[in-house]
């Protein structure tokens, strides 16, 4: 929605997972699986969803110890290299979003990733997909002991940005990320399709 007072956004801040690149950890899952003594649901479970994921998400653990309690609890038999391979190569890129990004960039528009993530995540999508590279900046949980939607969060993509309230437009899946932005005065879209959430950044870049 775009009302009269509304603010022409000084910068764009992108989630990262389900708005730019797609994520599958059953890839991961099956793939760990096959040298542990897990079956491929649990593995999948156990490093998608589990405060173990939490705590290396919030930088609490390191990569080596992530590794050590993945091998502990799964008895995966392969070393931290193959572990790593198989835990990050998940990813695809969303062509229209990227895209989009693209256009946004052309027109002299900031743009900032702001993500719940972690560094084996990163070290693959910064390695595999260039576009991850053209951000002014990155706000990543595993950096700031923090997820989303945290306030300590935002305040940090506040600070990096030198921007608040309306002068930023954010663009997440999450709904509960949502809200704590929209509550700080961010405009903010809910990203269903990527038509939709660029329809409504060009609804908010219209003069
Ligand atoms: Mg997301």
């Amino acid at each position: 929605m775009k009302s009269a007072d509304m603010t022409r956004p000084a910068a764009v801040i992108f989630d990262l997972g389900k708005v730019l690149v797609d994520f599958d950890y059953s890839i991961a899952g099956r793939r760990i699986a096959a040298r542990a003594r897990m079956s491929a649901g649990q593995a999948q479970a156990f490093i998608g969803h589990s405060p173990l994921l939490a705590r290396f998400e919030t930088g609490q653990i390191n990569r080596q110890q992530f590794f050590y309690e993945v091998q502990r609890a799964t008895g995966f038999q392969g070393a931290i290299g193959e572990f790593s391979a198989f835990f990050a190569d998940i990813f695809a890129p969303i062509e229209p979003m990227v895209k989009l990004h693209a256009e946004l960039r052309k027109r002299g528009l900031p743009t900032y990733i702001f993500s719940n993530t972690n560094e084996l995540a990163v070290d693959h999508i910064r390695g595999n997909f260039p576009f991850f590279g053209r951000f002014n900046g990155y706000v990543l949980s595993c950096e700031h002991g923090a997820l989303k939607p945290d306030p300590a969060l935002y305040e940090v993509v506040e600070a990096k940005t030198g921007r608040r309230g309306s002068e930023l437009f954010y663009i997440d899946d999450r709904p509960e990320n949502i809200e704590t932005a929209a509550g700080r005065g961010w405009q903010v879209v809910l990203h269903e399709s990527p038509d939709r959430t660029r329809q409504a950044i060009e609804a908010s870049l219209s003069p």
